[in-house]
């Protein structure tokens, strides 16, 4: 769907060469907004994708190879964002990886990347995109957190200490933006069916024998009441609304589209 509600703002939306970012890219895209592109990737293909969004949508789109887990890199992304577009209007902090293992066989590299790139990766992308936000008195911040930041799983213990620790730093952002037109907000995702997930599902059918299918079934039989995987594009409509106006005072919250993951 097109609309042009957007038109004029730039969102930056981080590791958005794939899944989730990708969907959320292309909502805002639909918005009218300009892109700036993150993640990782075949340089082609990216450069791709980019042309293929401008050209669907008639936005400006832009490309920035920092790893979310270097603070120099993501300083030289929002240096670049200012010198292309005059700063970010919107940012979503979406960059994630996952390891599953038990805590004792949790290698300790592993910890430190996904606290990295999925928790102080947001602090350094908003500590750098607030003065210019606050110029302008209006920005969006929307960190892809999930139903991990909410509950728990077992063997996941660095995926869920970092979301936790990232609906716990919207909350704070949004406190000290409350007198601003800047909202901060936090996307608690149930499963979605990207390569994050998909690597999980191909683990459940090696281990349990099963089909591709039946893997799928399995993982959301045993956490997703609704039995069906949440898509890029809901999660895109929804961080559309966060930009609206009608979403002025909706700030801190975390909000779950799980397909009943942590109703119960
Ligand atoms: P994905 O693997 O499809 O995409 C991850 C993106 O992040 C890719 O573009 C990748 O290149 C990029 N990325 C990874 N490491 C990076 C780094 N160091 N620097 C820059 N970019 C990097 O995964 P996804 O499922 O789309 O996940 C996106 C976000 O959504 C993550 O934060 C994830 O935790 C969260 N999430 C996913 C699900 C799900 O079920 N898929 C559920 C809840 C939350």
């Amino acid at each position: 769907m097109q609309n042009h509600s957007l038109k004029g703002k730039t969102a930056l939306v981080t590791g958005s060469t794939s899944g989730i970012g990708l969907g959320i890219a292309r909502s805002f895209a639909g918005a009218g907004a300009n892109i700036i592109f993150n993640g990782f990737g075949d340089a082609q293909e990216i450069a791709a994708l980019q042309a293929a969004v401008a050209q669907e949508f008639s936005v400006k789109t832009a490309y920035h190879n920092a790893d979310m887990s270097k603070a120099a890199e993501i300083t030289a992304m929002m240096d670049y964002a200012t010198s292309q577009f005059g700063g970010v209007d919107i940012l979503v902090n979406n960059a994630g990886i996952q390891h599953v293992a038990n805590i004792e066989d949790f290698p300790v590299e592993k910890w430190d990347a996904i606290i990295a790139i999925n928790l102080s990766s947001a602090f350094h992308t908003t500590r750098l995109a607030l003065p210019g936000m606050k110029t302008k008195n209006w920005g969006r911040i929307i960190n892809i957190a999930s139903v991990h930041g909410l509950v728990a799983s077992a063997q996941k213990s660095a995926y869920v200490a970092a979301k936790h620790g990232l609906v716990g730093f919207t909350k704070t952002t949004a406190l000290e933006t409350a007198h601003t037109g800047i909202t901060c907000n936090a996307i608690c995702p149930g499963w979605v069916l990207t390569p994050l997930v998909q690597k999980q599902v191909d683990a459940r059918a090696a281990a349990d024998k099963l089909s591709n299918d039946d893997a799928k079934k399995a993982l959301l039989a045993e956490k997703q009441p609704s039995g069906e995987f949440v898509t890029p594009e809901q999660l895109g409509a929804l961080a559309v609304f966060f930009c609206s106006d009608a979403a002025n005072q909706v700030r801190g919250v975390a909000w779950n589209m799980d397909g009943g993951w942590v109703a119960q």
